[in-house]
């Protein structure tokens, strides 16, 4: 088996850090190149993991590869997902230190996928030793529920996550999982309502139409006919031959029952489903001014499956009430504002029933007190930097997340390294990187940026529109480097630019975005009318989703961009106290094919990953370290006077080898425990030579 792991990978260079042209991108994408063709997806900076989706099924996730891995160090063995979970579960198991696993790349790069290998590692390796019953099961298990319903065909990618996903996994002292625990993060509900051309609605919608049951359909008053549903009709692709939306809808279903999901509960949730659909299908029509339901059946399908009243409902729907200081005032909407409502209504339940997911999901994974440690590995699968063709709100969202996260990167990898050659006793110049700090600050620095200042209008009385958010911006950022308005922008980037878009520079590119809906995504209303008329369901789930005191408590909830900025930051207090383990996911082309290595994609996301940055910083520093023992045991044979055996203390074997293998002064440093190669191109071609 060690044969078979090293001869399976012998095309290219393994390691980054091995690389003679270190600086040249050229050589980089080369390299990354052949062991892609030569099936291999994996290759190390150091101890960063970059993996190229291979878009097929490879034969080297199997039960004897984990076992390999289990019985190895992390460079004994060639470059894999297992070797970074192993590292990551041993300093969890050995040292007792928290770990976490920060995925990044782009949509359909391959995060997901990653999250549940170093899942299915976990849940594996260990073993057989006795643990809460079925924890494994339902960790594993809570992917295809949290998938069904946050995922979604895109254009990218046939299964999308549209949500952020940390996921703990606590550990018992005998290193087997005891529980788990999910945070989620900002889920795309406006998909809810719309979908690009090619793009699908949340596979939960699909799933059900083909998949449930004559009986279940009926009952949920539904016909399997796509064409029927209003919310579904946008894209104009609700059947994709690669997804088999029945056989997904029994693996659903066996997975919600195996996280403990009762019967009433999967009832309730697909009747909430299923009145999604119904509310989309709900039209209005205007007469003087004022909302009037055009489809009637489609209201009382929805307060049968919600259990509400039904005259109720259309009142909510097409009046809205205001409490001015006690002065409650009721009045008629148009036509425009009763589709508003009533689709932020369906994107509310939605997002709301997600969440719920979440919370039972998590109630499901709580281990028993008296068995819970404090080591726990967390896994992160976010939502990759976005430049699209027109960028919103969504992509503002998601780019200042992924600003966070570099800003993570470099204080944990750099700050690891400087810490490393101090306690060494290693003198060392520390190299200049960018520091994306300063984006970070211009978007959320308080009083002074972005978010604040869209909070800020937000809230102004008077009549705030996106127009004067922008204006606002325009004249208190227009100096920051970071920051580009249409107005002082170059002739050539103006030509890129609208009156309504502004521009930032982020780490990893120049992203516009049109400031049209910032201020009404970022207030995200529900009417007070329907709150209340969701909080007296007897659909259980969407009541405890509504709580009263919400609608009755006057204060403004905080906007959709200070929630998600504050769960950020409470994600990188959880970070930062962490080891963290890095995996950059790289996609190799745009039509999911197996074949196409498309360099200029790659580039594209070689540059926005930082992993030229990456690997000058690395190289700069000491690339290979290792303790004196295991290092003495590696290359002994590589001396007569170390061969077989060296009765001194290991540093003193050492210093003998390096001496004799030629290493120069620079080549390399003596630490307090450890050997640092600086360039351990020479040693390799030993280890090579040696194996070979
Ligand atoms: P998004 O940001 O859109 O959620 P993602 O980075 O999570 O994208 P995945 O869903 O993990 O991307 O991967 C997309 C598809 O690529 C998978 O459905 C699978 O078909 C294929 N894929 C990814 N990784 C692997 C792998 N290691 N082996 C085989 N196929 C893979
Ligand atoms: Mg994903």
């Amino acid at each position: 088996m060690e044969k078979g792991l090293h001869e399976r990978d012998r095309v290219g260079l393994q390691d980054f850090l091995l690389l003679e042209n270190y600086q040249s991108e050229e050589a980089f994408i080369d390299n990354l190149r052949k062991r892609f063709q030569g099936d291999l997806i994996y290759t190390y900076i150091g101890q960063v993991l970059i993996s190229v989706n291979p878009y097929k099924e490879l034969p080297i996730y199997t039960e004897d590869d984990i076992k390999e891995y289990r019985r190895r160090h992390f460079f004994e063995a060639p470059p894999h997902i297992f070797a970074i979970s192993d590292n990551a579960y041993r300093s969890l198991m050995e040292e007792n230190r928290s770990q976490c696993i920060l995925i990044s790349g782009e949509s359909g790069s391959g995060k997901t996928e990653a999250s549940k290998k170093v899942l299915q590692f976990i849940a594996a390796a260990s073993g057989h030793i006795s643990t809460v019953e079925g924890v494994k099961d339902k960790l594993l298990q809570s992917n295809p529920v949290l998938e069904a319903f946050g995922n979604a065909k895109t254009n990218r990618n046939d299964n999308s996550s549209r949500f952020g996903k940390y996921m703990d996994v606590q550990f018992g002292f005998t290193g087997a999982p005891q529980g788990g625990n999910i945070l989620n993060y900002l889920l795309e509900k406006s998909r809810v309502i719309h979908q690009s051309a090619g793009e699908r609605n949340f596979h939960i919608f699909y799933q059900m139409l083909a998949g449930a049951s004559d009986e279940l359909l009926r009952d949920l008053q539904l016909k399997r006919n796509l064409d029927c549903y209003y919310y579904l009709s946008d894209g104009a692709n609700g059947c994709v031959s690669r997804i088999n939306d029945s056989d997904n809808f029994r693996t659903v279903k066996r997975a919600m029952s195996i996280i403990e999901l009762s019967d009433r509960e999967q009832k309730e949730i697909f009747e909430i489903v299923a009145s999604i659909l119904h509310m989309g299908n709900i039209g209005f029509t205007e007469n003087e001014g004022v909302a009037q339901i055009l489809k009637p059946e489609s209201v009382s399908a929805v307060t049968k499956l919600l259990g509400c009243d039904q005259a109720q409902l259309e009142a909510a729907l097409t009046n809205r009430t205001i409490d001015a200081q006690g002065d409650v005032v009721t009045s008629p909407l148009s036509r425009e504002m009763a589709i508003y409502a009533r689709d932020a209504l369906a994107k509310a339940v939605y997002d709301r029933l997600f969440s719920w997911l979440v919370v039972r999901i998590n109630e499901s994974l709580q281990p028993p007190n008296k068995l819970r440690s404090n080591a726990v590995m967390g896994i992160l699968d976010i939502y990759g930097f976005e430049i699209f063709k027109k960028n919103s709100f969504e992509q503002f969202c998601i780019n200042f997340c992924n600003e966070k996260l570099q800003q993570l990167f470099i204080e944990l990898t750099l700050k690891q390294e400087q810490e490393e050659y101090q306690r060494e006793g290693i003198e060392w110049v520390p190299v200049e990187y960018f520091d994306n700090k300063v984006i970070c600050n211009l978007i959320e620095e308080k009083y002074k940026g972005i978010i604040s200042m869209l909070d800020e209008e937000c809230l102004r009385p008077g009549d705030p529109t996106d127009m004067t958010f922008l204006e606002k911006m325009n004249d208190q950022l227009g100096y920051h480097e970071h920051y580009i308005c249409h107005s002082k922008a170059s002739t050539a980037v103006q030509k890129t630019m609208g009156r309504d878009d502004f521009r930032l520079v982020h780490y990893a590119g120049d992203v516009t975005y049109n400031v049209n809906g910032f201020l009404d995504k970022n207030n995200d209303l529900l009417f007070r009318d329907l709150k209340e008329t969701m909080s007296m369901t007897k659909n259980s789930i969407t009541r405890k989703c509504f709580p009263e005191a919400e609608y009755l408590n006057k204060k403004r909830p905080d906007t959709a961009v200070t929630q998600f900025r504050n769960s950020l930051n409470n994600l990188m207090d959880i970070l930062m106290c962490k080891e963290p383990s890095y995996i950059r996911c790289i996609k190799p082309n745009d039509i999911q094919s197996p074949n196409i290595f498309d360099d200029k994609l790659v580039s594209h996301q070689v540059k926005y990953l930082g992993l030229m940055e990456n690997l000058r910083v690395r190289r700069a520093g000491f690339a290979y370290r290792r303790t004196y023992d295991m290092f003495l045991q590696r290359y002994k044979c590589l001396s007569k006077n170390t061969w077989p055996h060296f009765d001194g203390p290991s540093k003193e074997g050492v210093q003998i080898l390096v001496n004799e293998l030629g290493f120069d002064h620079d080549d390399y440093r003596m630490g307090h425990t450890k050997i640092f190669i600086r360039f351990p191109k020479t040693l390799f071609d030993t280890e090579d030579a040696f194996q070979a």
